[in-house]
């Protein structure tokens, strides 16, 4: 392997989704405008590719969300994805919001505003049409509580490890350096500026860093000494002072079956399964396991194996100074799934479709799940600091996000893009919030 560079002008820190698509995209920006190529800029990872939250995606990519910029931004990624559906280990199977009457009202508005859009979907309003519509594609749907469906025809899921692998070798092919086991330590800054990053194995003069860590953010904000607090301007014009970052736990897993149980009424693979449903919720004994609401996604998948999905997060009651983010993922002692998860996953599935019942004693019982860094109000956080620092912090919406790489290389380049100026850090202070939805999730 070549030696690391000791100057790159480009420095894109993280081999995740965000890293490799920013570099992807800014190696053809540069060629096309004559301003240089894949050779100015290197991707470094402190472990390897996939090693963050990328790599334990459950890799679903829909548009379903309540705030207008989120969905635009969502539209324009899923361009991405399909451009190049087998690269990117991309099934475009559609998605499903499946939901119950508390959450009606939003859900409409996002079908109105995703027909604005052009994206394609169907809206099916009422208990008795819900129902039947899901019969139409599941003979044996059951789920309680349901009085709307919005079923996205574009969108589905993408295999985690396998679309990054198509990313690299896309970057890679721009002629982009991508270093595995190079972990930035510190930024060296003059004048406000960053003049190079400081990692373990030595140090690389640049004139941009692209910060694209996940779930690490905290880590280079505090080395640029930016705000742990951050004030909000509420609608009603008061201040509120937020924690800048957050972690949540997402719990996910995989039920041992063969992918195929769960094919729809044609013996097709179904749209990836999201419902929110305020009905109880009851394990296979009959013992109650919540009140509700409660909420569960799921979709076939044959790389982790079954039927993957996931439940409601939880919150890290814990400031985020004091979060072990190492080792991560399913490495982690503190933030992988246990028994609650179990049941309630499982007992959600049958819930869901006859064909789960019975079937809880065949879930996975591995390590899985993950944590996520949040900000102060759950949405992403695109923006230069120090001049020349650009943080892409997606608030851990983001691997479906494959296309704010593509923006983001061309604000490198001195082009602002409509589509990301709604995710500036000064809305908190200016009060340009995002409207906020009754959906159990912090990401929707
Ligand atoms: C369990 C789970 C399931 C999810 N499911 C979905 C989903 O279905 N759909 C969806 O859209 N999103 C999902 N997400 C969110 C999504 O995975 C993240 O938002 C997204 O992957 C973040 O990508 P990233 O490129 O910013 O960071 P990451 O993929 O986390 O990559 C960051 C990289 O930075 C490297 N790094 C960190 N610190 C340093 C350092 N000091 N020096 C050098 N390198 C460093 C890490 O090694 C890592 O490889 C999920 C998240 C989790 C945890």
């Amino acid at each position: 392997m070549s030696e690391l560079s000791s100057s790159s002008k480009y420095v894109i820190v993280g081999a995740g989704i965000h890293g490799l698509s920013t570099a992807w995209h800014l190696a053809k920006e540069l060629k096309a405008s004559g301003q240089g190529s894949g050779s100015d800029i290197v991707v470094i990872d402190k472990t390897a590719v996939g090693a963050g939250a990328s790599g334990i995606a459950c890799g679903v990519i829909r548009n379903n969300y309540y705030q207008p910029a989120m969905r635009e931004l969502m539209a324009h990624s899923v361009s991405i994805w399909d451009s190049d559906p087998e690269a990117f280990s991309f099934h475009p199977v559609g998605y499903m919001q499946i939901s119950h009457e508390g959450m009606r009202e939003d859900v409409t508005t996002i079908y109105e505003q995703q027909k604005a859009i052009g994206y394609s979907s169907t809206f099916i309003e009422g208990a008795a049409e819900s129902d039947a519509y899901m019969k139409g594609i599941f003979h044996d749907w059951q789920a309680k509580g349901i009085t709307s469906v919005l079923h996205e025809h574009k969108g589905g899921y993408a295999n985690n490890m396998a679309s990054l692998k198509g990313l690299l070798a896309k970057a890679e092919a721009e002629g982009v350096q991508v270093r595995s086991g190079v972990e930035v330590q510190e930024l060296e800054t003059n004048g406000g500026a960053v003049t190079a990053v400081v990692t373990n194995v030595g140090t690389i003069a640049c004139e941009h860093v692209v910060v694209a860590v996940g779930p690490w953010v905290q880590k280079f904000w505090a080395m640029l000494d930016l705000p742990t607090v951050t004030p909000v301007k509420g609608s009603d014009g008061v201040i509120h002072e937020r924690p800048t970052w957050t972690y949540w736990a997402l719990q996910e897993g995989t039920l041992g079956v063969d992918p195929g149980y769960l094919v729809d009424n044609d013996g097709n693979m179904p749209p990836v399964i999201h419902i929110d449903t305020d009905a109880p919720l009851l394990d296979d004994g009959g013992e109650l396991v919540t009140e509700g609401p409660w909420g569960i996604y799921y979709k076939p998948d044959f790389s982790f194996g079954g039927i993957q999905g996931g439940y409601v997060p939880f919150i890290v009651d814990k400031e985020a100074s004091e979060v072990a983010v190492d080792p991560y993922g399913p490495a982690s002692p503190d933030f992988v799934v246990g028994d609650d998860f179990y049941r309630a996953w499982t007992s959600a599935l049958a819930h869901c479709q006859k064909r789960f019942e019975g079937k809880s004693g065949l879930i996975k019982e591995e390590p899985s799940g993950g944590i996520g860094s949040f900000t102060p109000d759950s949405f992403p956080v695109f923006d230069q600091f120090s001049e020349n620092a650009y943080f892409i912090a997606d608030s851990n919406h983001g691997y479906k996000m494959m296309g704010v790489g593509a923006l983001v290389a061309k604000e490198l380049l001195g082009d602002t893009q409509a589509l990301l100026e709604p995710f500036r850090y000064s809305r908190y202070a200016e009060g340009k919030l995002h409207p906020v939805s009754n959906s159990p999730y912090p990401w929707s």
